[in-house]
């Protein structure tokens, strides 16, 4: 299949290349584009038949859910039912943004879209050219991240052109995303609600613009946890660089002096060693590919350069990377839970380095 590689800018839309757009998601046929969490990868979620495409071009197991977009509140009552109060309430603090509602579904929304679910999960992402795009369509896009299953989430279009060149109908390219990290998933479905994925909307804002507590879901920061996650995509490994990744905590004068040991060791083995660390630590390595997040107390930065670095990885063919570990709260908590995806839950602590 020929891609076509479309650019827009989201300050000056250019309405032709988004009714275009509009027609190939009616007719039933993919498109890539940008949101400020990650690049989404969209047929209309109305279609049984574009969701079928969305898990081939992605390779996606097919029990995990897609997130259905819309760009008006109204038009929520097409897919949700029995909606409560507390969605209400999150939609007018968080929307358009990076938040994510799990609601039962109605009839309309084919079980190929949630994956076999009675629930299913709405956004309305503060994209400008995702939320013309969705208008364009018809009012409903299906759109997980528009990686390869597995692979580290788009976070640019040169992300998306690796992944699905050749395999969808377009990529929009809108430029590098703001956010970097997929959206925070609540689900509204009990009495309780619960944080199934963690995101950019922090569970201490939720429960700040509820007026009640938010339960979070044990599984997530918990690896070796035995329950299944709620979010069916939890389960999955994610995000996973080639090279084999290993996380260090502690003290951060230890854990550079670990990095720094372990590293040279691993490259007079012939190991090619990358290594994620932060503007204030990059001078105090050596390594193949040393990558900065951005300064340690600038949660964003970290959040909107992680995956990009992933990748950078893979290109850059490191088969070793040690990351130093971040804070795990607020944003913190996101960023954690994607770096142990990527690592397997592979963490080394330097405190309890004597007898390893
Ligand atoms: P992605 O769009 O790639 O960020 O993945 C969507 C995430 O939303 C996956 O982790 C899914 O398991 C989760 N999800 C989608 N729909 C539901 C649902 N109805 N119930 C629980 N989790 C869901
Ligand atoms: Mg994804």
């Amino acid at each position: 299949m020929n891609t076509k590689l479309v650019q827009i800018d989201e300050n000056n839309i250019d309405q032709t290349s988004i009714t275009e757009a509009g027609k190939v998601l009616k007719s039933g046929g993919l498109v890539a584009f940008p949101t400020e969490t990650v690049y989404g990868l969209g047929g209309d979620a109305l279609q049984k038949e574009s969701s079928r495409k969305i898990y081939a071009a992605k390779g996606r197991p097919s029990d995990n859910p897609l997130i259905v977009h819309i760009c008006r509140w109204e038009d929520i009552g097409q897919i949700a039912r029995n909606i409560p109060e507390f969605a209400k309430k999150l939609a007018d603090a968080f929307w358009p943004g990076p938040l994510t509602m799990i609601l039962e579904k109605t009839d309309d929304v084919p079980r190929e879209t949630t994956g076999g679910l009675d629930t299913v999960a709405v956004r309305m992402p503060n994209n400008k050219i995702a939320l013309a795009l969705i208008g364009a369509a018809g009012g409903y896009i299906a759109a997980p991240s528009a990686n390869t299953s597995g692979k580290p989430s788009p976070t640019r279009a040169e992300h998306v052109v690796e992944d699905m060149q050749g395999r969808i109908e377009m990529i929009i390219d809108g430029g590098p995303v703001g956010i970097g990290l997929e959206s925070t998933i609540i689900d509204l479905t009990s009495a309780t609600p619960v944080v199934l994925r963690p995101g950019y909307i922090t569970r201490e804002m939720l429960e700040q613009a509820l007026g009640c507590p938010v339960d979070v879901d044990k599984t997530i920061l918990d690896g070796n946890s035995k329950q299944a996650p709620k979010a069916p995509g939890m389960k999955y490994r994610h995000y996973a660089p080639k090279g084999d990744l290993t996380i260090v905590d502690g003290k951060a004068t230890d854990v550079v002096e670990m990095i720094r040991k372990m590293s040279a060791e691993r490259m007079a083995a012939g190991e090619r060693v990358g290594i994620i660390c932060t503007d204030e630590t990059r001078g105090m390595y050596n390594a193949h590919c040393i990558m900065s997040v951005g300064a340690r107390k600038d949660e964003a930065a970290i959040a909107r350069h992680l995956f990009a670095i992933l990748r950078q990885f893979d290109e850059e063919q490191v088969t070793v990377i040690y990351s130093e570990a971040f804070s795990d709260r607020g944003l913190g908590q996101a960023i954690m839970n994607r770096l142990l995806k990527a690592a397997g839950h592979h963490v080394l602590y330097t405190d309890k380095q004597e007898g390893m």
